[in-house]
């Protein structure tokens, strides 16, 4: 897909003109020449953002869908629209060049994947919304795996309800073991290279059918990751060449590319390297929800309970302790207590 090549840097950023909403009292009443022009909005998914104007997919699966590029309504101007979400379109969705769609609603999200600038930064930011499914990108050199970073992306995925993936690269640079040995704990899908050969079919099976945002630091490989399961993705790997500034769209925005594959279809939702993953928004009862048994017990826990190894008749705590969870127990309360930890200190 090219469309990203579409976009052109030199024109100045759209914005809606002078289209008033009214409400609409009477949804119901038959289609007349005089209808409001939202009756006539088509369902469509963000696929990427770029200064104001967003590249939708009208029709997705259907006989006819199509691109178009769109710009938020007036009333929306405050509203966060990203990639990922569902959103109404009007006014000319032929999707013909030179033409711009209106943005006139947001469907209601599934999920919505956050983050702040920083842990005491409550302000929050939308990446993504209505993934199903993250897939952190880890080197296993080079850079050197982080288990901290890790740990906030995996904060993040469970505190928004997202399936948490693990893929480690490079492994022909570094045994990987040592690196992954701190998540055994975890209920996480890890997919390793063997002989530099990615597991790409594997990986694939589990793209299919959901939407997929990849995350991971900067070098990590993640770019080469997603030219391999999306071959016309063209995202750039290594640099952006200063000279034609190619690769300066695709590294720097959020976008959602389609996988095709022999176990179906899916999203590949492709994030720039995120520097920072603030969770000052995070509730820790999201992630204590991810570990359904854990959870279960910590019923039984004191009021405004921590779960940390220092809380005061942890039930969780004493129901490992006495042997009740089994031989993984240590390891999955030792974990979430890791990932409690991550957030809990924040200032
Ligand atoms: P991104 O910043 O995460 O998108 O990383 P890139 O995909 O641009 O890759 C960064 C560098 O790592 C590039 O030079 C790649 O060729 C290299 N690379 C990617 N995957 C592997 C791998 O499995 N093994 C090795 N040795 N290098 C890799
Ligand atoms: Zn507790």
């Amino acid at each position: 897909m090219s469309w990203l090549d579409d976009l052109d840097d030199d024109e100045p950023e759209f914005d809606e003109s002078s289209v008033r909403v009214r409400p609409n009292p009477k949804a119901n009443r038959p289609r007349t020449k005089r209808r409001p022009a939202h009756e006539d909005a088509r369902i469509a998914r963000v696929l990427g953002v770029d200064r104001g104007r967003y590249t939708v997919l009208v029709d997705e699966d259907g006989p006819d869908e199509h691109l178009v590029l769109a710009v938020r309504a007036r009333e929306l101007r405050r509203t966060p629209i990203v990639t990922g979400d569902r959103v109404r379109v009007v006014g000319d969705t032929s999707g013909a060049e030179g033409t711009l769609a209106r943005i006139v609603g947001v469907e209601e999200r599934t999920s919505l994947l956050r983050r702040s600038a920083d842990d005491t930064d409550q302000v929050e930011r939308i990446i993504v919304a209505n993934a199903d499914q993250m897939l952190i990108v880890v080197a296993a050199a080079d850079p050197e795996p982080r288990e901290r970073l890790v740990d906030r992306y995996l904060v993040a995925a469970l505190d928004a309800g997202i399936r948490p993936l693990l893929v480690v690269t490079k492994t022909d640079l570094a045994d990987p073991q040592p690196f992954l040995r701190h998540f055994e704990g975890l209920d996480l899908a890890v997919f390793t290279s063997a002989k530099g050969e990615m597991p790409l079919e594997r990986i694939g099976a589990a793209l299919a059918g959901h939407a997929t945002v990849f995350v991971g630091h900067s070098g990590v490989g993640k770019s080469t990751l997603v030219n391999a399961l999306v071959p016309d993705a063209n995202r750039a790997t290594g640099h952006v060449n200063v000279v034609t500034g190619r690769g300066r769209h695709t590294s720097s925005s959020t976008v959602s590319l389609r996988y095709v594959g022999a176990a179906g279809r899916g999203w590949v939702i492709d994030t720039p390297g995120v520097r920072s993953f603030g969770l000052g928004h995070v509730d820790r009862a999201n992630i204590l929800k991810a570990f359904t048994d854990l959870a279960e017990i910590a019923q039984e826990c004191p009021r405004g309970c921590t779960h940390l190894p220092d809380a005061p008749d942890c039930a969780i705590v004493e129901a490992v302790a006495e042997g009740r969870l089994g031989p993984t127990g240590a390891g999955r309360l030792d974990s979430l207590q890791r990932l409690l930890a991550t957030f809990a200190d924040r200032a």
